[in-house]
């Protein structure tokens, strides 16, 4: 079943027009990572599913329903999660607070419980020994770990990542990026804006290339990245690669 279908999408902020034409499924246990230079309309892309920004044309339907400005965002939000590149833990919060405070909040779900579900997502990050410490203490991949681990306490159906390794210092992306490939193998649905191609042909299932606001061309992260069909692929690719 598709999580996502996006049919002729469109997002213009004022008269300037970020995001044109964009078709596309995202399938349930899939790992679609989008790649493209920066201005693209990458993030607006990911914002647009889960309502961060309003579409300006098209449709976009979660699960075979229509969202729209009548979609209880706050809802679909709790469903569709999300990762961004600044991780904006609370900074008053124990690790463990962090992550158990949206599940009580907005879940009603018991302390016991939260805890519980905490603790477990701490050991699958790997951080079940800083449970006690504070966000400041922590190194920016511990801190992006812990993001991750708040993300999925929500227990959501799906994940948006925006560039989550681009803040951390180079030698903190890969404990990152393991947390990431473990949820992918254990079948979580995924949406990655990022500029980790080894994690891109590495764990996508399908990569898509977008530049100036539209989907230039997407496919299996072998045939993007060995045989390019688009100029500006071929480009891009040969900056970053
Ligand atoms: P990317 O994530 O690929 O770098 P973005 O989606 O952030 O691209 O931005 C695409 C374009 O939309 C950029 O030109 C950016 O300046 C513009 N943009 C993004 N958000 C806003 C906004 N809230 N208001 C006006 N322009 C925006
Ligand atoms: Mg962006």
């Amino acid at each position: 079943m598709s999580v996502f279908t996006i049919k002729n999408l469109e997002k213009s902020f004022g008269d300037h027009e970020v995001l044109k034409d964009i078709n596309m499924t995202i399938d349930e246990g899939e790992v679609v990572v989008i790649i493209g230079p920066s201005g693209s309309g990458k993030s607006t892309f990911l914002r647009c599913l889960n309502l961060l920004e309003t579409p300006t044309k098209g449709e976009i339907y979660y699960k075979e329903t229509l969202i729209n400005s009548k979609t209880d965002a706050r809802r679909l939000r709790q469903d569709v999660g999300m990762v961004f590149q600044r991780f904006n833990l609370f900074p008053m919060f124990t690790v463990l607070k962090n992550v158990m405070y949206a599940p009580m909040e907005i879940k009603n779900i018991s302390k016991k419980k939260a805890e519980e579900i905490a603790r477990d997502l701490l050991v699958k990050v790997g951080l079940e020994d800083f449970a006690d410490d504070y966000p400041a203490t922590l190194s920016g991949g511990q801190q992006q770990r812990v993001a991750i681990a708040r993300a999925l306490a929500m227990q959501p159906s799906m994940l948006l990542f925006d560039e989550p390794t681009s803040a951390l210092d180079p030698e903190l992306v890969n404990d990152v990026l393991v947390v990431m490939k473990n949820l992918a193998k254990a079948g979580m649905t995924m949406a990655v804006v990022t500029h980790e191609m080894g994690f891109a042909r590495d764990v996508a299932d399908r990569v898509i290339f977008m530049d100036k606001g539209y989907i230039i061309e997407e496919g299996k992260p072998a045939d993007i990245f060995s045989h390019p069909k688009n100029e500006r692929t071929q480009i891009f690719l040969q900056r970053v690669l």
